[in-house]
């Protein structure tokens, strides 16, 4: 017999060291726990930590049925039923405005946000902020106790002295005053009004830096109630947006999407809808419109009064019988002259007018809600003299709850606070000091105040004004329920365990209702929820099972359908209209409008790496805000991109960097808010300009006129992921098309003729043999006349696939990590540019010049067709960057998890947010998309495990899933059954750089312009 081989570790063991031969005795290494201290976890103490340990057991417990109200909490000694590490389990439930989401959580936690696919809204999508959200929960930043003047107290003392200043203000009868955001729970109203019952001096305050207040103001008086229809897009066949960009800052802009496109479905038809957008600075609706026209919008107004005088009196076509008094009004408006006066295409307003004549009916005209009440009123108008009244939405209209509790008027609330009439001001997770005009000076104003007490996750810039600053949960931590349309109720469930000493706002409220600390329990919500649940909804559902059982599958479902109260509109009120006074307009000087930021809200998400990381969708400026003004006005200005602009407006001043826009209206400056934030995480930090300086009191509008702007001092750096002169670089000038990278056409080239892309191929030689694929062949298609430049796909695989936040200085020199970028393509002129959009990633060749050049074989091919990466293997060459014609490749030139921000992304709680199905990659490794191998790993799994071949479109993309206009399709395109086949056989398919013979196997729909043929 072979003598048995001595193995030996190390020297210490092949000596038989005394010490070792110990230690090898005990069974973990000395030391090897002290990372997994509780206690020394930033930010996490024991409590919580047992707590979310706990927590993971309910929720695991509950993943039979998707729902959490399973009770009991047990010990994880013992595997849950139905709960299998490794498995993911999903939950439905809704963000704080009643957007439903289902959150993915492994062992749970949570690590996804996706849209509720069965939810009559959501449809399965949800916004790139939405699916951030998922950041916010493990921001290391969040408060993790309630602090007294800066310190750390308990909740006890926090809610003894609350509660004294409260019965204070009670006996007094001076003011507690509440200032809050818009409302969407019924639950939340009523709490609110209990605490009027119970402290009558009590006056609830609401505001929101954007809102749709005039529109609303606006439907009320011409129609007398303030219930405002949905729009269907999908059927309307000419669109007129007036500076609204509601593809992405407005309503629901999942829905919007979602219905917009589908009318440009070459699937379906090629009878496409045709969107006209007339606007000052180049939105994501302009750059997706068919005709685009440039005018700033102090003179909307007068453009739509031409237009009404057009129908009305030119044309003499209203579909409504208009008092004279309207008549004569409108004859003061004239479209010649207005098309002269801010010289317009008089082509483009031809084409308008007669397609809105044309349609009869299907048409919608919809203006911005930054654009004043007048503009509404108008628009309302002009709608009911089209006859556009079917395109309206009333099963679903926008509810606006707690009308009758809130006063939204800032001026009476910041009076109030000056003559010292407030003895509590309570924010509930409301940001005034950084939000409101600084004429209103809030902070001075609010220090006459005893107790300011702030109900927020994060510091901001007013809890560093407060008294008391009590954390709230997260959203994944709350239980409510939502009604925002009239047909659907929303709930929301908590998918983990508060992480830190937190409660919910409502929870807050109800103890100090009590009257005393004691009466806090952790369920003192979730009762309250569901007994406003059975009464409101539950007793009025006609149900035949009992309330618990209906309780728990509304829970599951995410969402519970209800009747629509909503009746449609009455008549037009012309009185109103005509009583409506004219939009004062200032031609000769600069005019500053004011717009929410695309990805970071009005600064909710100046925290969240992801938000400042993702590129703008038009400048493609990341980490920053700018003033964007038109190439001419930079010549007068005489101002270069990133040199500084001092802008002026009446008393406000602000310094910020220029950026020079293509698209951009004569004489306008168009600003992005929530930048600029003082009291902020290390992400947000130094980000941007807060441009909140420049907000006038009780805006109305959010376009200020009469402002000053010239040339400042010095400069700035603004970064961009894309060049910044493209639309009039003599190199770069349509070389997107020149190279076949984007192919359009119009609609009405392809009715006549449905080939005309492929007339000019490519003959491809091969000097290899082709290889078969027998098995699983997998490949994408973009359908480009669907994807409209949103970036939700790029989101959703950023977190999908644990791609890190580099930080500002890396993004520019070229290291962004991001797997899938969203190109955006000028032509035409720098006035009046067209623009395309472009989603690329790794598009996985058959014959990849990236796998010929790796010297050690860390990318190769699979036998399903993928291009993939072994991390392990990489030694960070770069050759396969430098051969990917596409540029989709991405190297790790740190562990930028640990590089950037102070380790932010490695901090304990921030590093739970990953992806455990994704390997997390480090320095010196190269990376891009994977097609989400692991979701095909999965799938195929599960196919296994069944006895069964994958079905061929099971396996779905974190970028497909995420995608609201459904342009993204993946699947087996071996498969002749699967979609993504009869999209790669389309014969609008093309492949990008297709004569270099790589054999991509992501294939793109050429768009179609739905321009008039004259046009082609
Ligand atoms: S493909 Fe991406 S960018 Fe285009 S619409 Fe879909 S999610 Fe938005």
């Amino acid at each position: 017999m072979a003598d048995k081989k001595n193995f030996w570790k190390s020297l210490k063991d092949y000596n038989n060291d005394p010490e070792f031969l110990k230690a090898k005795t005990n069974e973990f290494v000395e030391g090897v726990t002290d990372d997994f201290n509780p206690e020394e976890m930033k930010g996490l103490s024991r409590r919580k930590f047992l707590a979310l340990v706990t927590a993971s057991t309910a929720f695991t417990a509950a993943a039979c049925s998707d729902y959490y109200d399973k009770g009991e909490i047990i010990p994880y000694n013992k595997r849950p039923e139905n709960g299998l590490p490794g498995k993911a389990n999903f939950y439905a439930s809704s963000d704080r405005n009643g957007n439903a989401v289902l959150v993915k959580t492994r062992e749970g936690r949570p690590i996804k946000i996706d849209g509720n696919p069965e939810h009559p809204i959501s449809q399965g999508k949800i916004s790139n902020t939405g699916q951030a959200a998922i950041m916010n929960l493990y921001d290391p930043t969040r408060i993790k106790s309630p602090k007294k003047d800066k310190k750390s107290t308990s909740w006890k003392t926090a809610d003894s002295n609350i509660i004294d200043a409260l019965d204070l203000a009670k006996g007094t009868e001076k003011k507690i005053a509440i200032l809050t955001h818009k409302i969407s729970s019924p639950a939340t109203v009523n709490v609110l009004n209990d605490f009027i019952q119970k402290y009558p001096t009590a006056v609830v305050y609401s505001y929101d830096l954007f809102n749709d207040n005039n529109r609303r103001r606006a439907w009320e008086k011409c129609y007398g109630n303030s219930v405002l229809p949905s729009i269907k897009w999908d059927e309307a066949k000419v669109i007129l947006s007036l500076e609204s960009d509601f593809l992405a800052r407005e309503g629901d802009i999942t829905e919007n999407i979602r219905l917009f496109t589908d009318g440009r479905d070459v699937m379906k038809s090629s009878d496409f809808n045709r969107l006209y957008t007339a606007e000052g600075g180049l939105s994501l609706t302009g750059m997706n419109a068919d005709y685009r026209l440039r005018i700033r919008p102090d003179f909307q107004f007068d453009f739509v009064m031409a237009l009404l005088n057009e129908f009305v009196n030119v044309k003499n076509s209203s579909a409504i019988q208009l008092d004279n008094s309207i008549i004569s009004e409108l004859k003061k408006y004239n479209l010649k002259d207005l098309i002269t006066r801010h010289n317009l295409s008089q082509e483009k307003i031809s084409y308008l007018v007669n397609d809105l004549a044309s349609v009869n009916g299907k048409s919608i005209v919809y203006a911005g809600d930054t654009l004043p009440e007048e503009v509404h009123s108008a628009v309302n108008l002009l709608n009911e003299v089209l006859n556009n009244s079917a395109i309206y939405n009333f099963t679903n209209a926008n509810v606006n709850l707690g009308d009758e509790l809130v006063n939204t008027d800032m001026d009476s609330l910041i009076a109030s606070l000056n003559n010292s009439e407030v003895e509590v001001l309570i924010n509930l997770n409301t940001n005034p000091v950084f939000h409101l005009a600084a004429e209103y000076n809030f902070a001075e104003a609010a220090a006459k105040v005893n107790t300011i007490v702030t109900l927020c996750e994060t510091p901001n810039e007013t809890s560093d004004i407060s008294n008391f600053v009590l954390p709230i949960n997260h959203d994944l931590e709350s239980w409510n329920y939502f009604k925002t349309r009239a047909n659907v109720v929303t709930l929301q469930q908590p998918v983990i365990a508060p992480l830190y000493n937190s409660r919910q706002t409502e929870a807050i409220l109800l103890t100090w209702l009590a009257g005393a600390f004691e009466e806090y329990k952790e369920d003192v919500y979730h009762k309250y929820v569901q007994s406003e649940f059975e009464k409101e909804i539950f007793n009025n559902s006609n149900s035949a099972a009992d309330f618990q059982t209906y309780w728990y599958s509304s829970l599951h479902d995410g969402f519970v359908l209800t009747e629509s109260k909503v009746e449609n509109k009455s008549s037009f009120n012309s009185d109103a209209f005509v009583k409506s006074t004219k939009v004062k307009t200032d031609e000769d000087s600069f005019i500053v409008h004011l717009q929410p930021s695309y990805f970071i809200g009005d600064g909710e998400f100046a925290n969240n790496g992801w938000m400042q990381e993702l590129p703008h969708p038009v400048s493609k400026i990341t980490w920053d805000n700018y003033a964007a003004i038109s190439p001419a006005a930079a010549k007068a200005l005489d101002v270069e991109i990133g040199d500084m602009l001092d802008i002026k407006v009446g008393e406000r001043e602000l310094s910020l960097p220029a950026f020079i826009q293509p698209g951009t209206a004569e004489k306008l400056v168009c600003i992005e808010l929530g930048y600029g934030r003082s009291v902020i995480g290390d992400v947000g930090a130094d980000a941007g300009f807060n441009a909140n300086v420049l907000l006038g009191k009780n805006n109305s509008s959010s376009y200020i006129s009469s402002a000053q702007v010239k040339k400042g001092d010095g400069n700035h750096e603004l970064v961009s992921t894309q060049e910044h002169h493209a639309v009039d670089d003599d190199f770069t000038k349509d070389f997107h098309k020149i190279r076949n990278i984007i192919r359009e056409g119009s609609v009405e080239q392809y009715k006549n003729d449905p080939e005309f892309l492929h007339h000019d191929g490519h003959k491809i030689f091969s000097i290899t043999d082709d290889v078969e694929y027998n098995g699983n062949k997998w490949a994408m298609s973009i359908d480009l006349n669907k994807c409209i430049s949103c970036a939700g796909c790029a989101t959703s695989c950023n977190i999908e696939n644990n791609v890190p936040v580099v930080g500002k200085d890396q993004v520019a020199v070229g290291r962004e990590m991001s797997w899938m970028r969203i190109d955006r393509y000028y032509s035409g002129t720098p006035e009046d540019p067209e623009v395309s959009g472009q989603p690329m990633l790794c598009q996985h060749c058959d014959n990849a010049p990236c796998e010929n050049v790796c010297p050690v074989n860390a990318t190769n091919h699979s036998e399903d067709g993928l291009n993939q990466m072994a991390y392990n293997r990489c030694v960070g060459t770069r050759y396969c960057a430098n051969n990917c014609p596409y540029k989709v490749r991405r190297f790790n030139f740190y562990n930028f998890r640990d590089h950037f921000a102070d380790s932010f992304y490695e901090a304990p709680v921030s590093s739970l947010v990953n992806n455990p199905e994704v390997t997390v990659r480090s320095r010196g490794v190269m990376e891009k998309c994977t097609f989400c191998i692991q979701k095909i790993m999965d799938a195929r799994s599960e196919a296994i495990n069944e006895g069964r071949e994958i079905k061929p479109n099971e396996v779905v993309t974190a970028c497909q899933q995420s995608c609201p206009s459904n342009a993204i399709v993946f699947g087996d395109s071996n498969n002749p059954e699967s979609e993504v086949s009869k999209y790669r056989k389309h014969n609008l398919g093309y492949h990008v750089l297709e004569e270099l013979n790589v054999r991509p196997n992501v294939t793109y729909l050429a768009k179609l312009r739905n321009t008039h043929s004259e046009d082609a």
